[in-house]
């Protein structure tokens, strides 16, 4: 179904496309794909000539804000109204950043170390969110001339180790740039999908994305399974990239300078990226800049990268120990980033790995390419696809004595929608409180509220009658929402929650390890919960049982299943759980018989009335 937005700047109706873009918002350069009759294409500038859009935002002087190339040539000229690597300062506090600040040409404002950072331009004040939001346009706009349709849905990539909050402001940022985020996806899964890795649902893989960006450095070790991308591992170096090659070059030119002559430090880095990027097809360089000519040969500059190489290779030692892997047992190495075209580190990584590299993508779009693929998915428009998120951790909602009752299992694949039977404990009960928590504890009391809601106006029931039914329903988006109904009056009461928001992913690692460490210590407080509940129900009915039935038990009975009551009432107020199982069977025992008797009777009577 298509739908039509107005302009109402210009005022008309614009078709608005149902298609759902992928974007990769990197730290160097970003860009926009989208599938182009069924092949994942980067959409490319207006003069045809680069997909990449550089993610810096330079503030004009009278406010206007740029977007690119134009405004990375002011980066030289005006950096304190120049913003680059904003990716670096989302979802962070200053205290987050405070060592590398001088790292950065412009003002961080530390006006309050735990709240997130503000970048001062000018007299005015912009979150990394606005300035992610500037960049998200451009790529907005760029796409729409491209289509001549307004584009509103996307999914975004990010690194595997962003944390929820990184996450979050991601998603800000999209909205803000008047796009629906529909998924943010991990650029190691992205690349994968580039290279169809985990495009099939009977796929099983283990793979490795080496990403060396301009700034950046990342290695993830992802198990893909039934369409399912799990990230075991991930390191890297956040200040590692091919601008360090470029800096080594300047280093050894300005080494062999002996005059004191040297050309301005921009253009002889600039020159270096040239020299680099030359090098990469060809064996030497050469070119002259102010009269003085700077070589370099290929063997040269692979003396001076392979200490950086080495740097990254150590990372790649330290994210298999994490993921408990040899690198023989990585079935798929993959490429990404610019600075892998240089031949050093592909060699390097391929002989570190033992096996020949995935580096036909071109290793700028790689990632955007995989985000487009997986907009394509979301659109339902690859049928066989299974989704590919999953639940970090279980989703459940507390019932009786505390105990945490699971709904959706964690690593479950979203969307998803389960349901669940409950009733009421209580004779008359009218309310039934519905809290959901999430965590991997048998008690809820250690595990993390997500919220809670009351079911009102359940029609007045004996305790156990109403039939009122739980919903977990999980949308692609991550939004949870939970659905309570009494079935025989049909009252409804429903909440949506954020299952995943406000909980970083140390927070997450320390919930499942928290879990393995007091697994035995939790399965016997819940064994205890389990038998004080049934042992509370046992004890009402039997209480109900003799009160109704007094007129078919004998005196003794009745003094008899009374003190058995009673025996189960204090085993019920101490903690051991065999006691109460005891103190049950030995009630339950007892009163088999005169329940029959009871039942034989009420059958009788009602045969009795009937006259034929
Ligand atoms: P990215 O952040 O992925 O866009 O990577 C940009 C980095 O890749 C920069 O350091 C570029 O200098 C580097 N790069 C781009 N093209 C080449 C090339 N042909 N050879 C070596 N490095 C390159």
């Amino acid at each position: 179904m298509a739908k039509f937005a107005i302009n109402l700047k210009e005022g008309n109706i614009e078709k608005e496309s149902e298609l759902i873009v992928g974007i990769d918002l990197g730290t160097t350069n970003s860009l926009v794909a989208y599938m182009k009759e069924g092949q994942a294409v980067a959409v490319k500038d207006e003069s045809g000539k680069s997909t990449l859009v550089p993610s810096i935002i330079h503030f004009t002087p009278d406010q206007n804000v740029i977007v690119g190339d134009e405004a990375r040539e002011k980066l030289a000229t005006d950096p304190t109204n120049t913003i680059y690597s904003v990716k670096r300062l989302m979802g962070k506090s200053y205290k987050d950043i405070k060592q590398v600040e001088q790292y950065f040409g412009y003002r961080i404002i530390d006006e309050d170390t735990d709240s997130l950072v503000k970048i001062r331009v000018k007299d005015k004040f912009f979150t990394p969110i606005e300035l992610s939001a500037e960049i998200l346009k451009t790529l907005k706009r760029r796409i729409e001339t491209e289509l001549g349709e307004t584009i509103s849905k996307a999914v975004i990539t990010v690194p595997a180790y962003f944390n929820d909050a990184q996450r979050q402001a991601t998603r800000d940022a999209g909205k803000l740039a008047g796009l629906d985020v529909l998924r943010i996806v991990n650029e190691p899964t992205a690349a994968s999908l580039a290279y169809g890795i985990g495009l099939h649902p009977d796929d099983n893989e283990v793979a490795a994305v080496y990403d060396l960006g301009g700034g950046t450095f990342d290695i993830s070790i992802l198990q893909i399974h039934n369409g399912i991308f799990e990230v075991l591992s991930t390191h890297g170096d956040t200040f590692l990239g091919g601008d360090d090659f470029d800096r080594a070059i300047v280093d050894f030119w300005l080494q062999q300078q002996d005059t004191g002559q040297v050309s301005s430090s921009q253009s002889l880095r600039l020159l270096a990226e040239q020299a680099k990027k030359h090098l990469s097809q060809h064996e030497s360089y050469e070119n002259t800049l102010d009269g003085i000519t700077y070589a370099i040969t290929r063997a040269q500059f692979e003396a001076l990268a392979q200490p950086l190489v080495d740097r990254t290779l150590a990372s790649c030692r330290r994210a298999l120990a994490d993921a408990k892997l040899k690198p023989e047992q990585i079935e798929k190495v993959i490429l990404v980033g610019g600075a892998t075209r240089v031949p050093l580190v592909k060699k390097a990584v391929s002989e570190f790995f033992e096996r020949e590299v995935f580096d036909k993508l071109n290793p700028d779009e790689t990632v955007a390419l995989g985000a487009a693929i997986q907009a394509d998915i979301l659109a339902g428009n690859q049928k066989d696809l299974l989704l590919l998120d999953i639940t970090p951790l279980s989703l459940g909602i507390e019932t009786m004595g505390g105990l945490m009752d699971v709904i959706i299992p964690r690593n479950t694949k979203v969307p998803a929608k389960v349901g669940r039977r409950y009733t009421t404990s209580i004779d008359g009960q009218r309310n039934l409180k519905v809290a959901v928590y999430q965590g991997e504890r048998d008690l809820v009391e250690h595990n993390r509220k997500l919220g809670e809601f009351i079911l009102k106006g359940i029609p007045p029931m004996p305790a156990g009658l109403p039939k009122i039914e739980i919903h977990f329903i999980i949308n692609a988006d991550g939004i949870l929402q939970v659905k309570a109904q009494e079935l025989r009056s049909n009252v409804e009461q429903s909440i949506d929650v954020l299952p995943q928001y406000g909980i970083s992913e140390e927070e997450m690692g320390r919930m499942l390890l928290e879990s393995i460490q007091h697994a035995q210590e939790d399965m016997a407080r819940r064994a205890l919960l389990e038998a004080r509940n049934e042992a509370n129900n046992i004890i009402l009915s039997a209480d109900k049982f003799v009160q109704q039935h007094a007129a078919i038990l004998s005196p003794e009975e009745i003094e008899i299943t009374r003190a058995l009551t009673s025996d189960l009432r204090v085993a019920v107020a101490g903690t051991d759980k065999d006691v109460i199982n005891k103190a049950m069977e030995d009630l339950n025992a007892y009163t088999s018989p005169l329940a029959h008797r009871a039942m034989d009777t009420a059958i009788a009577d009602a045969i009795k009335g009937i006259s034929f």
